[in-house]
Formats: C-alpha cells, structure tokens, sequence
C-alpha cells in the first residue's frame, strides 16, 4: 500500500457538492482508501496572464489516500471521476467542475508523457501546500523540501471557508 496525496479544485457549477461527490466516488473506488480530507479553501482563478478576478473562484483542497493501485491507475481514476462531473480539457487552465491532481505518491519521483511525480507545479501552489499541511503538519515534497517551508515561500491567495 502507498500513501498518495491528491489536490481537489472546482469553479464551476456546484462546487461544494462536486467535491463531495467526487471524494464518494475515491473512497468507492476498489484499492483506494481515504485517510484524511483536508479544509477546503476559497482561492481565485489564475489563468495564463496571472489572476482572473473575472473567473468564478475556486474551492480547493486536499485529500490523503493509502492505495494498491500503481500511479498511472490512480490517474486513470482520477481522470475518470473528473470525466464523470463533466470535466471538459479546452483552454489551458480554463474553468472546470473538477480537477483532481496526484501531487505525491509515497515520495516516488518519475516522469513519462502522462503523469510527472511529484506533481511539478504543486511545490508554488498555497492552495495545495496549504490544505495539505493542515492534513499533515510533517508532509515533506519530495525534491522540494518541507511542506510547511513551501508554504511560507508561497504568495497565492487562499483563504479558509
Ligand atoms: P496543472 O497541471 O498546472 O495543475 P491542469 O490541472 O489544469 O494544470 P490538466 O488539463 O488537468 O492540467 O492536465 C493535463 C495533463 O497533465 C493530464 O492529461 C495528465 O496526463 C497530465 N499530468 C501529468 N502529471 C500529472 C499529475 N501529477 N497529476 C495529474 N495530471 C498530471
Ligand atoms: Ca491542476
Ligand atoms: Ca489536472
């Protein structure tokens, strides 16, 4: 089993009832157990040119799994769930019902086409760094340093429901 660390986001639709949904389904999921879900944080939109204050904002979190499935079979699920809430891939960064990003998985560090480990933008990002310590105060990036330093650094904006 290994420790997987997964960042929920969603700015369209019914944000709130998206997440929970989408967090029935992981824990449904064959080989995928929920150890802790994360507060959830209110957190602008941030598009190519930098914060879009136009764009419906975000409701952000993390969730902590122990699971059997390898990293790309987790992906597959991750992908599936977004599919299922109506997720559509158009513009880069665009608005979306769900993303579900693997951030960690049990420190592994790989690359290929479809899936880098850790996941190479989170090490920036106050709204995974800080829904993910308040699950684990001790979370270490693996490559990037604590979790809790990583924070600190980050300037997003992120503000607790
Ligand atoms: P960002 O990756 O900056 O958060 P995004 O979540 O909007 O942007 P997507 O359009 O959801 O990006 O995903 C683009 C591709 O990223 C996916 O098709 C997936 O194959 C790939 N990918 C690579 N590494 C990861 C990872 N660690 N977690 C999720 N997707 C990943
Ligand atoms: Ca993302
Ligand atoms: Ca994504």
């Amino acid at each position: 089993m290994t420790r997987a660390v997964i960042a929920f986001g969603a700015n369209l639709g019914d944000r709130e009832a998206t997440i929970a949904s989408a967090m029935r389904e992981l824990a449904d999921t064959q080989g995928v157990t929920l150890e802790a879900v994360s507060p959830v944080y209110e957190t602008p939109a941030i598009k190519d040119s930098g914060v879009d204050r136009d764009a419906p904002g975000y409701l952000n979190g993390v969730v902590i799994v122990e699971t059997g499935l390898e990293p790309h079979r987790l992906l597959d699920v991750l992908q599936a769930i977004e599919a299922e809430h109506g997720r559509v891939r158009a513009e880069h960064w665009g608005d979306r019902t769900l993303d579900l990003d693997l951030i960690d998985f049990g420190g592994r560090e790989q690359f290929d086409a479809r899936l880098e480990l850790p996941h190479p933008r989170a090490w920036q990002r106050a709204f995974v760094l800080q829904p993910w310590l308040d699950i684990d105060p001790h979370a270490v990036l693996p490559g990037r340093g604590s979790v809790a330093e990583l924070r600190q650094a980050a300037t997003d904006e992120v503000v607790r429901r």
